[in-house]
């Protein structure tokens, strides 16, 4: 993978030369008031490095991002103005504009306009239909909009590298290209957890997208975890894995189409001495509501009419006590639904287990990141906490990343 450094050289140096900037500026908004809040700035300070990088070599920076999923059209509430506000405060001293449009004569004036050390932010990449589009002759016309805004290009949005998007995969094919910092160190990241990792092993899984999450069971099960190692098991998925074991559920969360697929990875992390650790207790209500009679229930006796928003205290105590000796961590998903306070004890465990412990540990996840942010800890009691949740878990699949793939 090319670093920054090579094509600095390859270019003959960044003063006066247009450098487009992949980067993950996809931050949770707040729309509730009269104008969006960002609720969590993380994306954007830890895109902030690799600017700095190219801006104080005398760039001419032009950044490209997406924020949320509108339909290839301009939509209002995706807009990144508010991102652009906050990235300009972030970066101090420096020149931050921001362009309405992405492509086209609008756009090419104002890059044109831009001076050594000055950045640009174009609005959200998705409000043009080519960005995302399956049809690579359309997708790869829109790379070439794209690229002729730039003499070189750099891939800093790690939670986009899965996509094979425009601006991620086809303008890396147009453009003397590296790989940023952050994407860099994310990589080196996913390799410490992927080759030769420190053991014993845990990964925790949890969260909301069960079907996401169970593919990267097959891979940690096939390869990744060998016997003395960890599976544990809560949020919204436990309850498919619960079922499978034999028990109801009530109302929460099942994917009853996976019970089969779950039932296999319950027998192969037994004969493979991978310990599955499941919650043996929930916190149950009778309602998705903080105050719909929250009450802890045996795992194995959850009432027909309730909902399991998170693991409950015993379990949390046993989660926690698989972590404290753990050598390497990956975590991914929240424990339960920690947005509101009488399901986020699961979560705040698992992240103090890890805090306390001495694990080389790794927290993926849009959520999970915001998760132990909100829950008060600090970035730095932890070993990495990723910004791409999706893009982790592929590489931990053992999937190709298109956007990786191109930077070779
Ligand atoms: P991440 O973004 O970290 O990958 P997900 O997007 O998969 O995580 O899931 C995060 C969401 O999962 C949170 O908003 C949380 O409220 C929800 N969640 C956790 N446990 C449960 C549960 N038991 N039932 C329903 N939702 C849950
Ligand atoms: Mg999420």
């Amino acid at each position: 993978m090319k670093t920054i450094d090579d094509l600095e050289v390859q270019l003959g140096g960044f003063a006066g030369k247009r450098v487009l900037v992949r980067s993950d500026l996809n931050v949770p908004l707040d729309h509730s008031g009269d104008s969006p809040v960002i609720t969590d700035d993380g994306r954007i300070r830890a895109s902030v490095p690799t600017l700095r990088r190219l801006l104080d070599a005398g760039a001419r920076v032009v950044v490209t991002a997406h924020l949320g999923r509108p339909k290839g059209a301009p939509e209002a509430k995706y807009s990144l103005a508010p991102v652009h506000a906050r990235l300009a405060e972030l970066l101090p001293g420096v020149h931050v504009g921001f362009s309405p449009v992405t492509v086209g004569a609008e756009a090419e004036s104002a890059v044109a306009a831009l001076e050594d050390g000055q950045l640009l932010l174009l609005e959200n990449i998705r409000f043009n239909a080519g960005e995302t589009s399956k049809d690579d002759g359309e997708r790869g016309a829109f790379a070439d909009e794209l690229a002729a805004l730039a003499d070189g290009f750099v891939s800093d949005g790690f939670g986009a590298v899965h996509r094979k998007h425009a601006s991620v995969f086809d303008v890396a094919r147009r453009l003397p290209h590296a790989a940023g910092g952050l994407v860099a160190a994310e990589v080196e990241v996913l390799q410490r957890l992927t080759s030769d990792p420190e053991r014993p092993y845990a990964v925790v899984l949890g969260g909301s997208k069960v079907s996401d999450k169970l593919g990267v069971i097959d891979n940690l099960l096939g390869s990744l975890l060998t016997a003395g190692d960890r599976l544990l098991v809560g949020g919204g998925m436990v309850f498919t894995f619960l079922k499978a074991t034999g028990h109801e559920v009530g109302k929460s969360l099942l994917e009853a189409d996976q019970l089969d697929r779950v039932r296999g990875y319950v027998a192969t992390a037994r004969d493979k001495g991978v310990e599955l650790v499941l919650p043996t207790d929930v916190v149950a209500a009778t309602a998705f509501a903080a105050d719909a009679d929250p009450r802890v229930v045996p795992a194995d006796a959850i009432p027909a009419d309730r909902i399991g928003l998170d693991i409950g205290p015993a379990s949390a105590q046993a989660f926690a006590a698989q972590l404290a000796d753990a050598r390497t961590v990956f975590w991914n998903g929240p424990m339960g639904v920690f947005e509101m306070e009488p399901y986020a004890g699961g979560t705040r465990a698992v992240a103090q287990a890890l805090a306390d412990g001495g694990a080389f540990s790794v927290v993926g996840g849009g959520d999970s990141a915001a998760a132990v942010r909100t829950l008060g800890f600090a970035d730095s009691q932890f070993g990495h906490i990723s910004t791409g949740g999706g893009a982790s878990l592929e590489y931990l699949e053992g999937k190709q990343l298109p956007g990786l793939d191109v930077l070779d």
